[in-house]
């Protein structure tokens, strides 16, 4: 039996169910999604006439639809072409409210869950945790689930997860709650520190402290996309994701990946991020310095003092040159010693990684310094239906690229087994 711990439930959808939900709609925003393919990929598919001729009942177009939705190798690149894609998801709208999309209405959301159970029989994915919306949570409860055990992550805002939380603690402790088991933050993380999360991570473990037997995990995705940072940013974001008490993370790149992929070239990061690094460096001045890593606390203050005159949002350039990109990669087998030492989980995601953070030689990619260190590593598919993926293939392709064999495929699915978010808060007894 399979064990599926990162995925999102709209991300689960397979091309036919999209085809038949899209040929029922009254109502779809076709010129939305057709102006954002034109921006994302220069022209407009026909995706609009494949799904009339299906709705006709011509079957040929339920493979050039497949085509169509699913996001695939030669479409990699952007997360705007992802996006582009992905919005095929969205663009039914509701029969009363054409500004609101019909995919996460009630009796769409139980349809849905019933064909990705359906998918996951077929897998042989026993347990799955889906990432969701508190409002679809009454709905993916609805059918039968035998041979199936799913879970649910509520998604929350980067922003302001605060208005969201009353409602995650109602449904935890309601009638759902059994099966309510995480909380989770996705999408855009540029611009949302972990740090500002902080407050809000406490209250939840103050919550599983008062209430061990509806726990919560924390997932949370980071480290998959930094450009707008400097390296050993993103590396310290991974670190204090961990240390703030996250049970798993998403992706976590930064925190593995081979910094030669970016080569020696320069980088810009906001002051206060920068500022936020030398704090860093200053309190692991010790462990620093202990792994190698040049670490200069008066030469940090005296720059630290000067970045006070400028505003937050002003531009920091940084050089990369092959030995400060050594150093990188130092200050990345420091942090992963330290995330290792908080006991966090790392979802690693391979076809997302390929074709959403464009790590396409499989040299660089970061499972193989999470396996060499130990860190423990559970393999998932985040979005199958979009990327036409299963998980068998996924594990299929950590234990291709690190030269694993049964064993390996053996580990992870334990290790995903352990890391099940009930097992992680101790709700349940692994
Ligand atoms: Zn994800």
């Amino acid at each position: 039996m399979l064990t599926e711990l990162h995925l999102h439930f709209h991300g689960c959808i397979r091309p036919l169910a999209l085809l038949d939900h899209l040929a029922r709609a009254k109502y779809a925003l076709w010129d939305w999604y057709e102006a954002e393919m034109a921006t994302a990929y220069g022209a407009v598919p026909a995706t609009r006439q494949v799904v009339e001729r299906y709705r006709h009942g011509d079957q040929s177009a339920t493979v050039e639809f497949e085509e169509l939705f699913v996001f695939g190798e030669a479409d990699a690149g952007t997360f705007a072409r992802f996006q582009a894609k992905a919005n095929l998801l969205w663009i039914a709208a509701r029969p009363d409210d054409h500004t609101k999309p019909w995919s996460d209405t009630d009796d769409e959301v139980a349809r849905f869950a019933e064909g990705i159970r359906t998918s996951h029989r077929q897998q042989g994915v026993g347990y799955a945790e889906f990432r969701v919306s508190a409002d679809m949570v009454a709905a993916a409860h609805r059918g039968g689930t035998e041979g199936l055990v799913e879970r649910f992550a509520i998604s929350l805002p980067r922003k302001d997860p605060w208005p969201e939380w009353q409602r995650v603690q109602e449904l935890a402790l309601g009638p759902y709650g059994s099966s309510v088991t995480g909380v989770d933050f996705c999408a855009n993380e540029e611009g949302h520190p972990p740090k500002e999360k902080a407050a809000f991570f406490a209250a939840v473990h103050d919550f599983n402290a008062a209430h061990p037997e509806r726990a919560l995990a924390i997932l949370y995705h980071v480290g998959e996309s930094f450009g707008d940072k400097s390296l050993e940013s993103a590396v310290r974001w991974v670190d204090e994701a961990a240390e703030l008490g996250a049970h798993r993370l998403g992706h976590a790149i930064a925190l593995g990946v081979d910094p030669g992929l970016f080569g020696t070239r320069t980088r810009v990061e906001p002051v206060a991020e920068r500022r936020d690094q030398i704090a860093y460096d200053l309190r692991h001045h010790d462990g620093l310095r202990a792994a190698g890593i040049h670490v200069d606390p008066l030469a940090l203050r005296e720059e630290l003092a000067r970045l006070d005159a400028l505003p937050s949002d002003a531009p920091i350039t940084v050089e990369y040159d092959h030995a400060r990109l050594d150093e990188v990669r130092r200050r990345q087998e420091y942090a992963i010693a330290r995330v290792r030492s908080t006991g966090a989980v790392i979802e690693v995601c391979p076809t997302s990684n390929r074709r959403i953070a464009g790590l396409t030689d499989p040299a660089h990619h970061p499972i193989h310094r999470f396996l060499s260190a130990g860190l423990p590593v559970v393999v998932s598919s985040d979005d199958p239906g979009i990327f036409g993926t299963t998980l068998a293939d996924e594990l299929a392709w950590v234990c291709e690229h690190t030269g694993g064999d049964e064993d390996l495929r053996r580990t992870l699915l334990e290790t995903a087994w352990q890391s099940r978010s009930e097992v992680l808060t101790g709700r349940e007894t692994p």
